[in-house]
């Protein structure tokens, strides 16, 4: 969990843990010296000097005490995440100088300080911050052994030892916390996610739906008009080729709804792909873009859905040849993986895709293109996943993209 995101319920969070923390440490603080100072002496015979005669005297209480008006005034003002360190800073440095003024130069045997040294090692988990429980733990260990070293005492070890032990069963504690709220955010950014492509699916269907029988008629039509007046069909290739553009976004929209029934039938991975670079090649040789093709056969048949598999190759190619503004090379290679599974790669020289930005990749409208849609990538990804296949994306180590699909034959 990160701090400081101001995030009005983890404040909120903050500030009872910090509140439970103060009132614990306060009373454990108090009850312990008055026990072990006043109480104590009373019924034993040991002979305990009085604390309020050494070290800092009434100003260690004092001291410890002035903390508290500082505490609240950053609580109220909503800034409670520095509180407990002030805490753990503030109880070392005056721990250390009760210390020095007590043991310095006097042949007394080291005692160690407060049971609070305890309370803050053990309580440390509930603030849920890996951070704060290395200050704690390696602060007080830390404190301890300059004392040792400053009051040339072999008795601090003691506490040392005790200390790693209940710092062991806090980290414990702590890492039990922390991959329990790691599930739980997963699980949620899952459920999230999942809302979402449901709500997005929907609605695409319903709108991929209506659109798609005005246009075919549209298409129909303007193929009519083309045939009746063959010497002004200047612009009827385009309107027609636009067309066919709208048509293939409405039926990614539609896949996103609505994954249709796969028609699984034994197809040949080399018409596939063959057919599929017919398609692209114009584009390609508009922005000087070349295909390699290393089909490394021969190669067996796969079941599939030819024509799912086909859209999909489209988008990679596309995606592939829009990436390369000043032309280039787009190696393609088709091979069997340990004779079970079908491996295609495709790989570009174009701009690559920034390492933050590949999380994105499976989001439906994600594009950083001017007349993108983003639904490529996140439908061709459906597919390969309705074909029991995987679809990776990576940065190619020199320069571009790489994208490799694994299919199964079945
Ligand atoms: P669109 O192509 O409509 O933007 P896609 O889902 O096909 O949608 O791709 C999403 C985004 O992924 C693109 O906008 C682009 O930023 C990135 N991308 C996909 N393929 C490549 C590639 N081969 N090289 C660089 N970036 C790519
Ligand atoms: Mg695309």
């Amino acid at each position: 969990m990160k701090e400081g995101y101001g995030n009005q319920k983890l404040i909120y969070e903050e500030k009872k843990a910090i509140k439970l923390f103060l009132w614990l440490f306060y009373i454990t603080f108090f009850s312990y010296d008055i026990f072990y100072h006043f109480v104590y002496p009373k019924f034993s015979k040991s002979n305990i000097t009085d604390i309020l005669k050494e070290g800092l005297g009434y100003w260690y209480y004092i001291l410890i005490l002035l903390a508290l008006p500082l505490a609240i005034y950053l609580i109220k003002k909503g800034n409670p995440y520095v509180v407990k360190y002030i805490y753990i800073y503030w109880y070392i440095l005056i721990d250390i100088i009760d210390g020095l003024l007590t043991y310095l130069g006097t042949d007394k045997p080291y005692a160690s300080g407060n049971i609070v040294e305890v309370l803050f090692i053990l309580f440390s988990p509930i603030f849920v911050n890996k951070k704060f429980f290395w200050t704690v733990t390696l602060g007080l260990i830390g404190k301890d052994l300059l004392l040792g070293v400053i009051l040339q005492d072999i008795n601090v070890l003691f506490p040392v030892i005790i200390f790693t032990i209940l710092s062991s069963i806090a980290s414990i504690i702590l890492i039990r916390f922390n991959s329990y709220i790691d599930a739980l955010t997963t699980v949620y950014d899952e459920l999230r996610q999942k809302e979402k492509l449901a709500v997005i699916g929907q609605m695409a269907a319903a709108i991929g739906h209506e659109i798609r029988n005005p246009l075919s008629s549209l298409k129909g039509f303007t193929q009519l008009q083309k045939e009746r007046y063959p010497n002004t069909n200047d612009y009827y290739p385009i309107m027609i080729q636009e067309i066919d553009r709208i048509n293939s976004i409405v039926n990614d929209l539609m896949y996103l709804g609505k994954p249709k029934v796969i028609e699984f039938k034994n197809s040949n991975i080399e018409e596939i792909i063959a057919y599929t670079l017919s398609i692209t090649q114009q584009q390609a040789e508009r922005q000087l873009v070349v295909f390699e093709t290393l089909i490394e056969g021969p190669l067996p048949s796969i079941k599939c859905d030819a024509k799912q598999l086909k859209q999909v190759f489209i988008n990679l190619f596309k995606n592939a040849i829009e990436a390369m503004m000043e032309g280039g090379k787009i190696k393609v290679n088709v091979k069997l993986l340990k004779g079970q599974e079908m491996y295609i790669s495709i790989q570009d020289e174009g701009c690559g895709i920034a390492e933050e930005d590949i999380l994105n990749l499976g989001e439906p409208f994600y594009t950083t293109k001017k007349d993108g849609t983003g639904l490529g990538l996140m439908v061709s990804n459906q597919i390969i996943k309705d074909h029991k296949g995987t679809l990776k994306i990576r940065n190619n180590q020199q320069k571009g993209t790489m994208v490799e699909v694994v299919l199964p034959l079945f």
